[in-house]
């Protein structure tokens, strides 16, 4: 099922989520809804506030590759931040109007560790593409967006072109 993406700036984008305790059939049924509807969007990863659900879950596919896709769910995903600060080039969200798009710092490594549906532990080393996703998808669990991340002069910019826009949705 494709389930409606709560849009910036519906405050609840800024809800700290509570951790998953365990898997149940309806978390399972959830992660794949998350999974159908990034892909649909289509995006290459969905976090679960971004559906109305206050849980710290993720659903990525880093792949991007159509033909060979590769889902992957993170439950209660942790990172330790390494490497350097690189830029992320034009960072989107599904969860940002008008697809605005922005370079975000962003670290070049994660030591990343979730479990997945099965509670399996997974502990790995991402790099480049993956990590950035893996950071603005936890980043979601924590209310922060990539338009929180970006400078000033910029954020309001956007700010006020969204006020604009969301006016003329009336
Ligand atoms: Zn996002």
């Amino acid at each position: 099922m494709i389930l409606d993406i709560v849009s910036y700036p519906d405050p609840r984008l800024k809800s700290i989520c509570k951790p998953v305790e365990k898997v149940t059939q309806d978390l399972r049924i959830l992660a794949d809804n998350m999974l159908q509807t990034m892909y649909a969007a289509p995006g290459v990863g969905l976090a679960a506030p971004q559906v109305g659900q206050f849980i710290r879950m993720v659903v990525v596919d880093y792949s991007a590759k159509e033909d060979l896709r590769m889902p992957r769910v993170l439950i209660n995903p942790v990172l330790e931040l390494k490497g350097e600060v690189i830029v992320s080039e034009r960072e989107g969200c599904l969860s940002v109007p008008m697809g605005y798009r922005s370079n975000v710092p962003r670290y070049s490594h994660v030591h990343l560790t979730a479990r997945d549906l099965d509670w399996k532990l997974i502990d790995e080393e991402l790099e480049d593409f993956p990590a950035i996703v893996v950071q603005h998808e936890t980043d979601h669990l924590d209310g922060i967006l990539f338009i929180d991340r970006i400078s000033r002069l910029k954020r309001t910019f956007f700010d006020s072109k969204v006020k604009k826009w969301l006016r003329r949705q009336k």
